[in-house]
């Protein structure tokens, strides 16, 4: 009974006190202790914490305590990324304990028709832009009851990518409503910009929670022809647990997951050029720690949850400073240890330069690296032909590139801001393809609306195309 008093005091419902209490939890974290009280008042909170400190149970102890079974929708969660959308889903179902309510994951890539069953059912819904809205212009989302909206990783929902897509959800909650923000990087910027939907809202923060001590980072210069040996020895040779190895493209994901592959090293390589499907078997084997590396872009740097990640390799530096500190935040959790390893090459020097610049607090030690042998890649880059490809067949944006630029890094033009489950584009798919997908789709529909007889918005979602949200974007900012 003692163990949860602290939780107890700061106003936490019942039902969700007996989960946290089943859940061993023993006291609140400062961001937990500063935030909820707020949220329970109902008060707008602007929350930045770091990485790892509990800010799901902060938000989501107002969303539950406001939510009441068969009301509708009350609760709205946005979240940038698929997986987040899942984790957070998952969580709030542990909070939420006993009580009668239900929550939903809606994100892309998975069936529609489910989630319109679900739909009619749900007291909260945890989701990404693109299929929010989809539902929404179907009809299948009805957002008028909504009293608590939460942004998490608030300040990439603000991302040009995302604002506009954000904007048009929040005009379909009502005006009387709870909002909530909450991130580990919240600037002035996203302070501005959010004050327009929110309504006084009060700004916490919380301390640093990872303790420095226990999170060690480095790096090491290396040339260009040696990065991929490097990290592959060190993949061999550092005792770690579970290790995520960041790349800014998608590309790159794949070059490094193929080579560690054909050389006996088993990895996962997870982008938002998967399936959601595969996306979510990845995610599952490596939760389960039976494969022990995940190469990912930054699909995997947001919010994720992930026990015992002992190492997190930057084999590219984050185009934008602030996603290093999503990414090493997947490790050292929980008070456990950590280390990052960032492997520079020349070609990182400016991205590596900005993370120092906006993190003076960092202390990133530079190492020596260990004399590598050079490995013979197995998976070359197919850089070439894949470039030369697109443009002979799409009108060429790429023959105007430097042709010298090596391995590209997709930093310039691929900032990597835009969600990757809005609409399709097809620029860079086969017209092979497209067909094929626009026939299944097709299919899909029909089958649908032979289930659910003639039920609306047939001819609206035939003019508007594919659907949304149901293929990872192709175009050129959205490379995740
Ligand atoms: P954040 O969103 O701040 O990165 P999460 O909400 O994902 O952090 O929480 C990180 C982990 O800490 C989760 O596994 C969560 O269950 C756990 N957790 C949350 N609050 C507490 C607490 N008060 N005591 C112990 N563990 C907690
Ligand atoms: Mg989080």
């Amino acid at each position: 009974m003692k163990m949860v008093e602290k939780f107890k005091q700061l106003g936490i419902s019942e039902h969700t006190i007996n989960a946290i209490k089943e859940l061993g939890f023993i006291d609140p974290t400062e961001i937990q202790e500063k935030s909820i009280p707020l949220v329970l008042k109902g008060k707008d909170v602007i929350a930045g914490a770091s990485t790892g400190s509990g800010k799901t149970l902060a938000f989501g102890a107002g969303v539950i305590h406001n939510a009441k079974p068969d009301y509708g929708i009350q609760g709205l969660i946005l979240t940038p990324t698929r997986e987040l959308a899942e984790q957070i889903t998952k969580e709030l179902k542990k909070f939420i304990g006993n009580k009668k309510l239900s929550v939903i994951p809606i994100y892309g890539g998975m069936s529609m028709g489910r989630q319109i069953e679900q739909l009619e059912s749900a007291e909260i819904v945890v989701g990404t832009p693109g299929r929010i809205l989809d539902h929404l212009s179907r009809r299948t989302l009805n957002l008028k009851y909504v009293r608590t909206l939460v942004l998490d990783e608030a300040d990439r929902m603000f991302d040009m990518g995302f604002r506009d897509d954000v904007e048009k959800i929040i005009s379909q909650c009502p005006k009387e409503r709870q909002t909530l923000l909450y991130s580990a990087t919240i600037s002035p910027e996203v302070v501005m910009l959010a004050e327009k939907y929110m309504n006084n809202p009060i700004e916490v923060s919380a301390e640093i929670h990872v303790d420095p001590e226990k999170l060690s980072q480095i790096y090491y210069d290396i040339s260009d022809g040696l990065k991929f040996s490097l990290l592959k020895y060190l993949l061999e040779n550092e005792k770690s647990e579970l290790v995520m190895v960041f790349c800014n493209t998608r590309r790159n994901v794949d070059f490094v997951s193929n080579n560690l592959k054909a050389m006996g090293i088993e990895a996962l390589p997870i982008h938002g050029g998967y399936s959601q499907d595969k996306r979510n078997r990845i995610m599952e084997v490596f939760h389960s720690s039976k494969v022990h590396v995940l190469v990912c872009t930054d699909v995997a740097a947001r919010g994720l949850d992930i026990k015992n990640v002992s190492h997190i390799y930057n084999y590219d530096i984050p185009n934008e400073d602030k996603e290093y500190v999503h990414r090493i935040g997947r490790t050292a959790r929980a008070g456990e240890e950590g280390k990052v390893i960032n492997i520079i090459t020349s070609r990182d020097y400016d991205n590596f330069a900005a993370v120092l610049k906006h993190n003076p607090g960092f202390k990133i030690k530079s190492e020596t690296a260990p004399n590598v042998p050079r490995v013979q890649l197995k998976w070359m880059e197919r850089r070439k032909s894949y470039g030369d490809k697109r443009t002979g067949r799409f009108g060429g944006r790429n023959d105007r590139r430097p042709s010298n630029r090596g391995l590209r890094r997709d930093s310039g033009s691929r900032r990597d801001s835009r969600p990757n489950d809005r609409k399709p584009s097809y620029g860079g798919r086969s017209s092979e393809s497209r067909k094929g997908y626009e026939k299944r789709e097709l299919k899909r529909r029909d089958k649908r609306n032979q289930g659910r007889g003639s039920r609306r918005n047939d001819s609206r979602s035939n003019s508007r195309g594919p659907r949304r949200d149901s293929r990872p974007r192709r175009d050129s900012r959205s490379r995740r």
